[in-house]
């Protein structure tokens, strides 16, 4: 999901992180706090109106006994189709060129079969070509001009991206980049002894990716996530959204991951696979997403004890119960659940209070 952010608004103050990294702890198989776990289940790290619509649409295909993987797809392409969300699919800001490149992958945990698409220029629903990657290839990862060639052969449609609301959006980001080069106003209409630029700090840098995560009633678990990737990225760049293993990872026997924010620590810590070997171990899903942001944060403990990337990771384990965090913010992570029991949006938690 979209989340406005400074660019440099992820270097916070170091404070409540005595809780250190946890030990593993082996022999807890999906302790449930309590509550009576359900399946089917879906979840979305989008919890405004569009990941409510996305959960209604994945819901259906549950509750009438279809696959999770039907049901991610479904809910993701509705995220994707989304104009006005500036981290996904179509809407989705451009990098630094102006051009929208797309990353995606999807999981399904009952083959055990995963596909990716990184780079992806003018296709709408990136994940969707994942999917037939998947399928339809004993490859894993396509990328730039051979995943778009692959997409078109398939049957997707090339499509304008940039809609009218990123492209300005990213002109501004342009004009106010270098207050000495030659975007913006002329030289001597230009205010610079009262410093007219912006502060890059001010400017539109969003943080967002969605995740859609489910269980289907036979118990068979999926997973997608799709994304612009980082705002104004260097061409070429690929996150962590379509790496299996860092931005998702689904285990049949254990449960699912997804990951949003800074993706170059999300590749680095491999973040999806270590939050889904965590519940393995017997870490509730809320457990084992705080579990992977301890692990980052001591990472970074002994180089630069003031940097906190701006993560927020999503879990689902295999008997429906979920768990969500972000690693700094002012307010803790939430998602969107659809189960048996209707829609509603599940508060989890922020390891780093701002
Ligand atoms: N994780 C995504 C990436 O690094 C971006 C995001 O979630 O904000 O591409």
């Amino acid at each position: 999901m979209s989340n406005p952010i400074s660019r440099r608004g992820f270097f916070g103050k170091s404070f409540g992180l005595g809780a250190g990294l946890m030990l593993f702890n082996n022999f807890k198989i999906f302790s449930s706090g309590g509550k009576a776990p359900k399946i089917p289940v879906i979840i979305t790290d989008h919890t405004n109106e569009t990941g409510h619509n996305a959960m209604k649409a994945g819901w259906e295909i549950l509750a009438n006994g279809g696959a999770a993987l039907d049901a991610v797809e479904r809910s993701t392409n509705i995220v994707e189709m989304d104009p006005e969300d500036t981290s996904v699919g179509y809407g989705g800001l451009p990098n630094e060129h102006g051009v929208v490149q797309l990353d995606a992958s999807i999981m399904d945990g009952k083959t055990y079969s995963a596909g990716a698409v990184a780079c992806l220029e003018n296709i709408k629903h990136p994940a969707s070509v994942a999917r037939i990657v998947m399928e339809k290839t004993d490859h894993v990862l396509l990328v730039g001009k051979g995943a778009l060639e692959f997409a078109k052969q398939w049957g997707f449609k090339e499509e304008n991206l940039l809609t009218d609301k990123a492209r300005k959006i990213w002109l501004e980001w342009k004009q106010n980049l270098n207050q000495y080069d030659d975007w913006g106003a002329p030289d001597h209409l230009a205010d610079r002894q009262n410093k007219t630029a912006k502060r890059f700090e001010e400017l539109a840098f969003t943080y967002g990716t969605t995740n859609h995560l489910a269980v289907d009633k036979n118990g068979d678990i999926a997973g997608i996530t799709s994304t612009s990737g980082l705002s104004y990225k260097i061409p070429g760049r690929v996150g962590d959204s379509p790496i299996i293993g860092a931005g998702l990872y689904v285990d049949n026997e254990v449960g699912a991951a997804g990951a949003t924010g800074r993706g170059e620590d999300v590749i680095k810590s491999c973040a999806s696979y270590y939050i889904v070997m965590r519940m393995a171990q017997g870490r509730s899903p809320q457990q084992a997403c705080e579990d992977a942001m301890h692990m980052i944060i001591n990472k970074y403990k002994k180089i630069n004890p003031n940097f906190f990337p701006s993560e927020k990771f999503i879990a689902l384990n295999k008997n429906g119960e979920y768990g969500c965090a972000f690693l700094i913010r002012d307010t803790p992570a939430q998602i969107c659940v659809a189960n048996e029991g209707g829609i509603k949006v599940h508060t989890g938690s922020v390891v780093i209070k701002r």
